[in-house]
């Protein structure tokens, strides 16, 4: 049994002259949650219709759970793949009770066997099942679509920005309870969203997309801390890009030499800090000025220039530290840095 659930390999697909999709590779480990993460345009929602079956690809394979059901002329119909797909919103029967709403795709056995209250309560809404769906809020109408997604135990469920029409708090809430929702019954997911916080905090690996390719796979942490280019690193992040001159394992910044993780090609380089790295102190590091600080309740990101001009942001978990503008500063660097050669 092979341990992938879902193997894309050079999925192609154009609507017109642009490719919305230039060859994806992808490969989801079974019991796992990939999340693809890119700009909206970038062809994510393509690349899951492609998955589901809905969108036929011009070149390349997919296969679920090995067997392969797109590819060398054969397209395997939507309801044959075992694929099930949690759309943005909208997607309950409108005239059918929760419990139907989720009961739907089982047969009559399944029905019986308790499925539907098992599912139902997996995403918080065991008391629910006889309400109809204008009966809820929106938050509680895409967990029953989780749960009508997870009932009929499909090999792969897909999950296409299910969180965007939500406000912030409940977002949040959500993102959580479906995490722990899909890991208890042992389902595995591809989670498309353009939300960086999102697709690091939900998923155990993070696929960056960007113009049709995935230009990045790896862990959260991964993909946040040693980011392939200088586009992904702001893409996933704050990120504070400065020009540098790379010397074996040290760059030469505007804040001073600082050490490499990883090595680079000596010369003319980017190097990637994150704000979280960022010391300000009264004295002993790189002179700057405070411009402003932005409040953000979790923590406040301080502006700062240079005295030659570069401006830089520091992530603070206390805004109330008397740093207005003008204060004179010291910056100081926490641990290491990527470079990106010239
Ligand atoms: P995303 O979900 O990342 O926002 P999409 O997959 O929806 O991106 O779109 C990728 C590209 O393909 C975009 O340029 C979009 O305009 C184009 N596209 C998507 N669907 C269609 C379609 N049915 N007809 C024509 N162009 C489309
Ligand atoms: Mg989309």
């Amino acid at each position: 049994m092979t341990n992938s659930m879902l193997t894309v390999t050079g999925l192609a697909k154009s609507y017109g002259p642009m490719p919305a999709l230039a060859g994806v590779d992808l490969d989801v480990t079974r019991g796992t949650l990939l999340a693809v993460l890119g700009p909206s345009g970038c062809g994510k929602t393509t690349l899951l219709r492609c998955v589901a079956g809905f969108e036929r690809a011009d070149e390349g394979m997919v296969a679920v759970a090995g067997r392969t059901v797109a590819g060398n002329r054969l397209h395997v119909p939507p309801h044959r793949r075992g694929v099930a797909v949690v759309p943005q919103e909208g997607a309950l029967f409108p005239h059918l009770s929760v419990a139907d709403n989720v009961g739907y795709g089982l047969d009559r056995a399944a029905r019986r066997s308790g499925r539907v209250e098992e599912t139902l309560e997996l995403v918080g809404l065991a008391a629910y099942g006889a309400r109809m769906p204008h009966q809820l809020s929106g938050g509680q109408q895409q967990r029953v679509a989780i749960a009508r997604a997870l009932a009929p135990r499909p090999a792969l469920v897909l999950l296409d920005e299910p969180f965007s029409a939500l406000d912030a708090r409940l977002r949040a809430e959500l993102r959580a309870d479906v995490r722990q929702a899909l890991r208890a019954d042992g389902a595995t997911g591809v989670l498309v969203t353009h939300d960086q916080g999102e697709a690091l905090s939900m998923a155990d690996a993070v696929a960056v997309m960007d113009a049709g390719l995935i230009v990045q796979c790896g862990a959260p942490a991964a993909v946040y801390r040693d980011p392939a280019t200088p586009w992904i690193a702001r893409f996933v992040g704050e990120a504070v890009l400065l020009p540098a001159t790379v010397d074996a394992d040290v760059a030469t910044t505007p804040l001073g030499r600082l050490p490499l993780r990883g090595s680079a090609a000596c010369g003319a380089a980017t190097v990637l800090v994150r704000p979280e790295q960022i010391r300000l102190t009264p004295s002993g590091g790189a002179p700057a000025t405070v411009v402003r600080q932005d409040f953000h309740g979790h923590d406040a990101l301080t502006t700062v220039r240079l005295d030659d001009g570069t401006v830089l942001t520091a992530r603070m978990l206390d805004e109330d530290n008397g740093l207005t503008a003008g204060t004179r500063v010291a910056i100081t660097v926490r641990g290491q840095v990527r470079a990106y050669a010239e």
